[in-house]
């Protein structure tokens, strides 16, 4: 009997989060691909306000809150933001797995995105009225690559083009004018320069 073919190779990868003797600085690394992942971590001051996921579904906002040792999948699909993270709404087709990792007097937090072969890379950015939860505004990006990439580049002019002009702040169904967004913004360890976003 034949051989089967060898599968695609699994690709190894190994990220520590801190120093070997567990020594860490506050700071954010880049988004980086490994294989079929893009890997994201921060690590922010115990004191800083938490990164919580917070996902749109049918019945309303939900918010990830917990302040332990958390897992959390975002399925594809789902609208989705982190906290003090980025100030939109992304919907990806890619999986998005959160970990959060407090200690003493640091919080890591993991994001770890895709996994999968035979994606278009297609994502949304989406601003939703915060009084009526009507859709405000809606850019979809196909084919504009992975998760990190959407998220540090690619939602940026997104974002500026939201913000240069009021009427597509606007809420089409009340009116209600949603404030700025800010796009991907990791924590700036450098003194003077950490301004957490406000929401
Ligand atoms: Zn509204």
């Amino acid at each position: 009997m034949a051989s089967a073919p060898i599968p695609e190779p699994i690709v190894r990868y190994l990220v520590p989060f801190a120093e070997a003797d567990g020594r860490a600085e506050p700071g954010c690394e880049p988004w980086r691909a490994y294989g079929q992942h893009q890997f994201w971590l921060g690590r922010y001051p115990a004191d800083e306000p938490p990164l919580h996921v917070q996902e749109l579904r049918p019945e309303g906002l939900l918010e990830f809150d917990r302040p332990d040792f958390l897992l959390h999948r975002v399925v594809a699909g789902t609208p989705y933001r982190v906290t003090h993270l980025f100030g939109f709404w992304h919907v990806s087709d890619e999986d998005l797995l959160w970990f959060q990792f407090p200690r003493t007097d640091l919080v890591f937090y993991v994001a770890l995105a895709g996994g999968m072969t035979g994606l278009g890379g297609d994502h949304s950015i989406v601003w939703y009225c915060g009084e009526c939860a009507h859709e405000i505004y809606r850019r979809d990006l196909h084919g504009a690559g992975n998760t990190g990439e959407l998220l540090t580049p690619g939602a940026t002019p997104v974002v500026e083009a939201f913000n240069a002009d009021p009427a597509l702040r606007r809420c089409p169904s009340c009116g209600w004018e949603h404030p700025p967004a800010y796009p991907f913004s990791p924590l700036d360890p450098t003194p003077g320069a950490r301004r957490p976003p406000e929401w």
